[in-house]
């Protein structure tokens, strides 16, 4: 079971004294916010919560890195329901991600803490109906949770008015600063108003993004664990060294039943092998599911639905799913294809072992890969052994 948040043993760097609040009554939240909270199933908040939320409370800019699954959605989607005014139904904080499902999973969050808050929080993704964010937005929310693309079309279009916009998550920061998306978000950023609080959130967050920050954050509160504190100390790594990647498929379709012990999540680098893995593996009479951005929108809806209710176990992925995607059951993740970079390996891996559960990370690595691993390990200060013949005794 989990352990408790003060048992995490995490280091933190903060950029001045913080305040360490023990408990969700300390934080002064509006009544019918707390109830939602321990309605929710919290009784004490972790040790990231424990710093960040206050100063969020407070009004301050904030960057908040700490590993996966340690309640960092929690924190920002507290602070933004505490700050709304529910009796007004203009959109008030806008939470901007990077990937469909993580938005939609931050407005679930929010609506589950804000159950008894009369709180209207709307999900702004591509592959909706456009006619269907009008209506809503003409109807009125208090809360936005989007990706860049929709979120700015709404914007420019007239339909989401950023008047009374109070704050911007940026979820996922260092992907959402990145190439790709940077120019998304300045563009969203140059409609809110000159006073709006910024929270950054993420499990990484590169030394580069952290510098660029200043352009758009007033002396931010830095709440960041250590990098040696990364790799969660529940997740226990290990390699399977496969010499070619011909063999790679064997030793999946070897270790299926353990993947099936609770549920497991496979990563590819790309589309087209995910697929191609797929296809594999149910042409050897495996079930698995598979997901990535190419899909339609209802078929990516339906496989998530189906996976987080356990009703599929196995589910092969690109890193659409490498970032924050919160299902606790998942208890081991496959690196089927080791990552192009040392921040994915953190996210991929942080999606077992959920706040403080066990968790086990296998990566697949060719001869040329050993250097990758390696480097990984070093980076993190952190041990990737072999695979025993006993895992499966370890999730
Ligand atoms: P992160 O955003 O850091 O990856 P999440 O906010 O998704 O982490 O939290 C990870 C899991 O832990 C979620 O299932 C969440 O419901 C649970 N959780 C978060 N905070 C608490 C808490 N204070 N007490 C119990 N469970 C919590």
């Amino acid at each position: 079971m989990s352990k408790g948040p003060n048992d995490e043993g995490l280091i933190f760097e903060t950029s001045e004294d913080v305040e360490v609040l023990p408990t969700f009554d300390a934080l002064g939240l509006k009544e019918d916010l707390l109830r939602g909270v321990y309605a929710y199933g919290f009784e004490r908040p972790s040790a990231v919560q424990q710093r960040a939320i206050l100063p969020i409370l407070k009004g301050r800019d904030v960057i908040v890195q700490s590993q996966s699954g340690t309640g960092k959605t929690c924190v920002f989607c507290l602070g933004a329901l505490q700050s709304v005014d529910t009796s007004s139904r203009e959109p008030q904080a806008l939470f901007l991600s990077p990937t469909r499902e993580l938005a939609e999973q931050s407005q679930k969050v929010c609506l589950a803490l804000g159950d008894y808050l009369n709180v209207q929080v709307h999900v702004c993704i591509g592959g909706k109906r456009v006619s269907d964010d009008i209506h809503t937005f003409e109807a009125g929310v208090q809360i936005v949770s989007g990706t860049p693309g929709r979120v700015f079309h709404m914007i420019q279009q007239r339909h989401f008015s950023t008047r009374h916009i109070k704050m911007l998550v940026l979820d996922e920061a260092d992907e959402m600063l990145n190439r790709g998306f940077k120019e998304q978000v300045y563009d969203i950023y140059r409609y809110l108003p000159p006073s709006t609080q910024v929270v950054l959130v993420s499990a990484t967050m590169p030394h580069e993004v952290l510098e660029m920050t200043h352009k758009f954050m007033n002396n931010p509160f830095r709440v960041l664990v250590k990098r040696d504190e990364l790799t969660l100390e529940g997740i226990k790594q290990f390699f399977v060294a496969v010499e070619r990647e011909q063999w790679k498929f064997d030793t999946l379709c070897d270790l299926y039943d353990t993947l099936t012990i609770t549920q497991a999540v496979i990563f590819c680098n790309t589309k087209q092998k995910v697929d191609w893995l797929t296809q594999k593996m149910r042409d050897a009479n495996f079930t698995v599911a598979s997901i990535h951005g190419d899909m339609p929108q209802k078929e990516r809806d339906a496989i998530m639905q189906q996976f987080r209710s356990g009703s599929s176990r196995v589910l092969i992925s690109t890193d659409l799913w490498g970032r924050g995607l919160d299902v606790q059951q998942v208890s081991l993740v496959i690196c089927y294809d080791l990552p192009n970079n040392r921040e994915l390996y953190i996210h991929r891996i942080g999606r077992s072992g959920r706040f403080g559960r066990k968790g086990v990370a296998i990566n697949f690595v060719k001869n040329d890969d050993i250097r990758i691993l390696r480097d990984i390990e070093q980076f993190y200060s952190t041990q990737i052994d072999e695979m025993p013949m006993n895992v499966a005794d370890l999730i």
